[in-house]
């Protein structure tokens, strides 16, 4: 793993996942179902946890969905998944936290929005609510400040003060500086009200990618809370991905950032659970945490004129995920195996040795056979139409002999 020096933050507790300073950085979603519909809640959440998701937050905006999150909580207990569910507040937060006490018990963490915790008012006696029941429950809090909700007064005041310097700042920086005085202002808020540093949790969350890099860099500087990182917004498809890669990825790498959320938008009908893998392969690809082993593909090139290599790379990622819930209760260090599939002898060979294990196979006007290297050595050479299966088998000996037993089962000897 990359040797990235984290900064230091206190350490924070969610439901029992640790974050901050030296705890592994999490990797969290949010379901986009009605919570108040108990049944498709429970299963979005747990699809988003067997995919990988640590921490699972749903929007607590009525009463009906402040209602269901016991139920919720209570259901995904039954079925034995104890991912930590997140409450996300806004306007009426104070009023759900109060008359739910069910529900402020049953979350493991309060997301509150304090551009819109106070709307319309003069004072901060919602926010102060809010805080006060986390406080009663001995509940950690994300301070989320958002840009398109940003508090407005202190927006406002920030630069009328701004247009009196005798050399004004540009207003995006502004802006930033806001979101950034927003969220300290509201920690030091919570404090006052009661609670511990080590249950704050910051985010600044914008939809560019410079702008989140300007406003983590300046709240990592300014305060020691951990801080959830997210490109909010991020997009669809391939914009959301890159984005939220190339944004997270230069703060990740500077120490900056305990948690971490990819807004992605999913099409219609689509996979909520792929912004759970693409956190991961973040990390994974900054080479900060390994969940799931990694392919190695060639592109493709004229010197490869049927999709074969393609379909098998694939299928071979496929296979890997698909067996990562069995595998990683069974052996250890499974995901950080590394698997080449390679298009023909320009760098197939060269690439394979380099993985754990690596298939080199048959260019154009190559002979019809493909070299199979396991450790950096030639292991076979695979034939035919059995190409797939066969090198499949060869990977699941090398997952049996390379990853030992966990000691629960070496002690039960069991060893499927
Ligand atoms: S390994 Fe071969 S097939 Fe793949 S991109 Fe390189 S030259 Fe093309």
């Amino acid at each position: 793993m990359a040797q990235i020096q984290r900064r230091k933050t206190v350490t924070v507790v969610v439901g029992g996942v640790r974050m901050g300073s030296d705890a592994p950085i999490v990797v969290q979603s949010m379901t986009n179902t009605d919570t108040a519909d108990i049944a498709s809640t429970v299963k979005q959440v747990a699809a988003l946890a067997c995919a990988g998701s640590e921490l699972v937050r749903v929007t607590v905006n009525t009463e009906e969905a402040a209602a269901a999150v016991p139920h919720v909580v209570e259901q995904l207990d039954k079925q034995g998944i104890r991912v930590p569910i997140i409450g996300d507040f806004h306007y009426n937060g104070h009023i759900l936290l109060i008359k739910y006490p069910a529900c402020a018990e049953a979350l493991a963490k309060y997301r509150i929005n304090p551009g819109n915790v106070s709307v319309g008012r003069k004072n901060d006696d919602n926010f102060r609510i809010m805080i006060e029941v986390a406080v009663k429950n001995q509940k950690p809090v994300r301070i989320g400040v958002n840009w398109g909700s940003l508090d407005q007064v202190l927006l406002t005041k920030m630069m009328d003060e701004n247009s009196l310097l005798p050399d004004p700042l540009e207003a995006r920086e502004v802006t930033m500086e806001a979101m950034v005085v927003s969220a300290m202002n509201s920690a030091a808020l919570a404090e006052k009200y009661g609670l511990r540093p080590d249950q704050i949790i910051l985010s600044a969350k914008v939809s560019g990618v410079q702008d989140l890099i300007d406003v983590y860099r300046s709240l990592a500087t300014r305060c020691v809370y951990p801080l959830h990182l997210g490109l909010t917004e991020a997009g669809m498809g391939a914009k959301g991905i890159v984005a939220s890669a190339a944004a997270l990825g230069v703060v990740l790498q500077e120490g900056i950032g305990d948690t971490i959320r990819v807004s992605l938008t999913p099409a219609p009908g689509g996979d909520r659970t792929e912004e759970v893998r693409v956190g991961q392969q973040i990390l994974q690809s900054l080479g900060i945490r390994s969940f799931t082993p990694q392919v190695t593909a060639c592109p493709g090139c004229g010197r490869t004129t049927s999709t074969f290599f393609q379909e098998m790379a694939e299928q071979i990622q496929t296979y890997l995920r698909e067996q990562m819930p069995i595998w990683k209760g069974r052996y250890n260090g499974v995901e950080e195996m590394k698997v080449a599939v390679m298009g023909c002898i320009v760098n197939g060979p060269g690439e394979s040795k380099h993985a754990s294990l690596g298939i080199s196979l048959p260019g154009t006007a190559e002979d019809p056979k493909a070299p199979v290297y396991v450790d950096g050595r030639l292991f076979t050479t695979l034939k035919g139409d059995k190409i797939i299966d066969e090198f499949r088998h060869i990977l699941d000996e090398y997952v049996e002999s390379h990853y030992a037993p966990q000691a629960a089962e070496v002690v039960r000897g069991v060893r499927k």
